[in-house]
């Protein structure tokens, strides 16, 4: 009797925060129990100590209810503890955590995420016009572009492909239609980027540079009326191509160091003196500069003759030089691994600009940096997710195919269990970075500007496109290494290197920017409390401290009781709004989500204003956070696919590996928790039957990998939206390979069968006879046979050169041998299609 009133008088409590039954009605519930219990002491037989317990429950309880009791006792003293113990922030710091808008991820940080508000989120469209825009001119651009021509012959896109992107309005995908620009959405922004880095890195990011975070941006935000009249149809009609300078040599990460300024001062402009600065930078890795007519610049502006007023400093401010001005030096080139878009430094000395010039006049000199911060969200959230989305489709397509065309010890490579590890990897992760990117992309359609999501969303789909370009290079061997118009791996893995490093280098973002900014900005509470004591000490910030402090203890004890019921039902006790295999994923997530809460709170509140300068902690939380949210973006994706049941491997292949690295960072986090010993009692309670996920299990890899070596339709929705080349270039010869070996299939399977031999290059034209002459196979089977083998051979070929042109790269004529294979069988060869290129053999 005595151990079950006390179970239930610990569930009573615990199931309380479990709900997180808001106070007042704690109290009446507890007084009601204790009431009910005393009353029924009459006809059960009710221990007092269970009764006193209820009752001294209620009191603590209500005591807490006290506002004016709780101040005096508790909030007011800790509110100086506060102020001691909280991060101290710079006033760039300030504006980079106060910008933008925080969306799913403040669910994700409040421990019980509300999944049904996830799923209402219509589900990504793309417009009619918008369609017709992809469907026609990305179409077309992407026909123009010859990666291996561009990056080898050329060092630069053709100047056919500048005016035909200048001409279809490319860079005004951001400009208003008032302005003469596309207005696209987010949506359709990101998949006219995703389709032509599929084809050709180097137009992308010409394309995407002047759509992202510059003039475009700040001038549609931050502009003057006439600037915005004056600059925004020549941009829109590609009259200027646009470049902004934020990096100098000595402030790269640190780019609010920057050594780069202006001086207030009266000089001569077109014959009149006007107020204006003196500028002097030294900027570097500046895309599109050394083609660039008008130079966004960010500078640090000061006052020293107080022409405006009494600051001096008057801060990070940003300005639009058309490139013209004497002064202004650009043309030079840095030579960016792997590509070729135009990218280079860009300097001037004391050169003079009207105030005019300033983005949005003399009355936003000094606020440039929270300008750049507010505006950074969208592009980072579309440009180099999209660039990573189309590495890791292109890598599914492309190497699901070759490890199917591509055979070794008589069998298709992709059949080996050893293949089916990077391939699973390659398909699963794709599907998890394209979920992440779309999810993300609804958000900025809605008009948010979510600064943390924008930077998960930069982090992981640069960090694993590099995965999985890793990947596809380790299945295709020898064919992604040796270089040549036949290798389509080896210039994306090249150039992988620039989306780590741009738009906030990864080591930073992971390790400073996702979880330090997530912590405060999607936290429910810190945020409140620390502006709550970074002002002064009155009565009123001491009021926003208490409410603030006593809804944060509430959180935190919930998710402790959540983590450790979650963990002891093994998620049972949370609903999924849907049913089906994958409702339990949403259980699973919502356990993973009150741990990570409760273990975010626990090491803010052991590390206090310290936390900042322990990156490696906040990495491990930032992983975690990145995994919760890619898990709601993959499940909000599958429902709004429609569920197919055919995608669900890469659904639990991407679940089971997220959950997995949810629950290694947690413990991770576990392992060097500020103080050992609490660590050891949060791993109690958020791994109270040690650790549930194991990842991918072998049975799922197998399933993703088989869909990649097939046609069907998952393998559609993973790759959708790259570009598909039908034609005789590398990846259109892949596709046809891949097609006419499936095709082929059944025909060689009958030969194996009935002649003992597996057909190859070497001997299929005379297997193909016997079978056929035998009725093993039909004359049509016969054909296919043949064009598969062809078709093969010239997908497994690899290009070499003559000595001379490699031993004399500066000797412009070159030619490729064609393949051996292809020869002896009498094709004309793999550059057929390029004369230019075929010949010497
Ligand atoms: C091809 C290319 C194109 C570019 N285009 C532009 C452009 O158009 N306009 C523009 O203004 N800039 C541009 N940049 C600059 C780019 O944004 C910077 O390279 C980037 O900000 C990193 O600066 P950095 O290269 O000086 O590296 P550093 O700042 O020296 O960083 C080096 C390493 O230290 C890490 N690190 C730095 N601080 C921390 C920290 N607190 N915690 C943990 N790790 C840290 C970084 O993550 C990085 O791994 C471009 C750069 C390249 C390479």
């Amino acid at each position: 009797m005595t151990v079950l009133f006390l179970v239930l008088l610990i569930f009573s409590v615990l199931l309380l925060a479990y709900y997180r039954i808001p106070l007042l009605i704690s109290i009446a519930i507890l007084a009601g129990l204790t009431f009910a219990f005393t009353e029924l002491r009459h006809f059960l037989e009710i221990p007092g100590w269970f009764r006193w317990s209820l009752g001294i429950a209620t009191v603590s309880l209500a005591s807490f209810a006290i506002k004016p009791l709780r101040r005096l006792f508790i909030s007011n003293r800790l509110f100086s503890v506060y102020r001691k113990v909280m991060p101290k922030l710079s006033s760039t710091e300030r504006e980079a955590l106060e910008a933008g808008t925080v969306w799913w991820d403040a669910e994700l940080f409040s421990g019980k995420p509300r999944w049904r508000r996830l799923l209402r989120h219509p589900a990504p469209a793309l417009s009619e016009r918008e369609r017709a825009f992809l469907n026609g001119p990305v179409e077309e651009l992407c026909l123009m572009l010859d990666d291996w021509e561009i990056a080898e012959k050329q060092m630069d896109l053709p100047e056919t492909v500048w005016q035909f992107i200048r001409d279809n309005r490319f860079f005004s995908m951001i400009i208003p239609q008032e302005y003469g620009g596309l207005e696209f959405s987010a949506q359709a922004n990101s998949a006219v980027i995703m389709k032509i880095a599929s084809r050709n890195v180097t137009a992308a990011v010409t394309i995407m540079v002047p759509n992202s975070l510059g003039p475009g941006e700040l001038l549609l935000h931050y502009g003057t009326d006439l600037q915005k009249q004056y600059y925004l149809p020549r941009l829109a009609r590609g009259e200027e191509i646009p470049c902004f300078a934020l990096t100098s040599a000595l402030a790269g990460s640190d780019a609010g160091a920057m050594p780069d300024r202006g001086i207030v001062c009266r000089d001569v402009f077109e014959g009149k003196e006007v107020l204006g600065l003196r500028l002097s930078w030294d900027k570097r890795y500046i895309t599109l500069a050394p083609v660039a007519t008008l130079l966004g610049l960010a500078f640090k502006a000061y006052d020293p003759d107080g022409l405006l007023g009494d600051t001096k400093e008057l801060g990070i401010s940003c300005a639009l030089i058309p490139t013209s001005t004497p002064g202004v030096q650009i043309g030079n080139r840095h030579m960016p691994i792997g590509s070729v878009f135009m990218n280079g430094p860009t300097r001037g000395t004391d050169v003079f600009i009207p105030m005019d010039w300033v983005i949005g006049g003399q009355e936003r000199l000094g606020q440039g940096w929270r300008m750049l911060m507010q505006s950074l969200a969208s592009g980072r959230a579309i440009s180099l997710p999209s660039l990573g989305a189309a590495g890791g489709k292109m890598s599914s397509l492309l190497t699901g195919a070759y490890a199917r065309i591509r055979t070794q010890f008589d069998v298709p490579i992709g059949s080996f269990g050893g293949i089916e590890e990077p391939l699973a990897r390659i398909g699963g992760r794709t599907y998890r970075m394209d979920a992440a990117r779309l999810l993300t992309l609804i958000a900025l359609d809605q008009g948010e500007k979510p600064g943390v999501l924008s930077a998960i969303n930069k982090y992981h789909l640069t960090e694993v496109n590099r995965q999985c370009i890793i990947d596809a290079m380790d299945v295709h061997g020898g064919k992604g290494i040796i270089q040549g118009p036949n290798n389509y791996l080896a210039r994306a893995y090249q150039a992988l290197p620039i989306s780590i490093t741009v738009e906030g280098a990864n080591i930073l973002t992971r390790s400073l920017i996702i979880f330090g900014q997530g912590a405060i900005r999607a936290h429910p509470c810190l945020l409140k409390e620390m502006n709550a004591v970074a002002g002064i000490a009155n009565s009123q910030a001491r009021r926003v401290f208490d409410n603030a402090l006593f809804t944060h203890i509430g959180y935190s004890l919930s998710n402790a009781v959540r983590s450790l019921l979650l963990g002891l039902t093994g998620s049972g006790m949370t609903p999924a709004p849907v049913a089906g295999p994958h409702a339990r994923y949403f259980r699973q997530l919502s356990r993973m989500s009150s741990a990570f809460a409760f273990m975010a709170d626990m090491v803010l509140l052991l590390l206090g204003g310290k936390f900042k300068f322990k990156e490696k902690l906040s990495g491990r939380l930032a992983d975690a956070l990145i995994h919760l949210y890619l898990c709601s973006a993959m499940l909000k994706r599958f429902e709004d696919d429609g569920r197919p049941a055919s995608d669900l491997p890469l659904l639990q292949w991407g679940m089971e590996d997220s959950l997995h690295t949810i629950q290694q960072s947690l413990l991770g986090v576990i392992q060097n928790f500020p103080v050992a010993v609490l660590g050891r009692i949060v791993r109690l309670l958020v791994f109270p039957f040690g650790l549930p996920y194991a990842g991918p299990s072998d049975k799922t890899t197998k399933a993703v990998a088989q869909l990649l070596l097939t046609e069907n339709a998952s393998r559609d929705r993973l790759t959708e939206g790259v570009f598909i080349s039908d034609r005789d270039d590398a990846t259109g010869r892949v596709n046809k390979a891949f097609h006419l070996v499936l095709e082929a299939q059944a025909a060689e399977r009958a030969i194996r069968n009935a002649l003992k031999q597996s057909v190859n290059f070497e001997n299929y034209e005379g297997l193909v006879k016997r079978a056929t002459e035998s009725g093993v196979i039909t004359e049509e089977q016969a054909t296919t046979v043949r064009l598969a083998q062809k078709a093969s051979a010239r997908v497994i070929a690899v290009d070499d050169f003559p000595r001379e042109r490699i031993e004399n790269p500066a000797n412009p004529e070159f030619r490729t041998v064609p393949p051996k294979a292809a020869e002896t069988d009498g094709l004309t060869g793999v550059n057929a299609a390029r004369p230019d290129l075929a010949g010497n053999g």
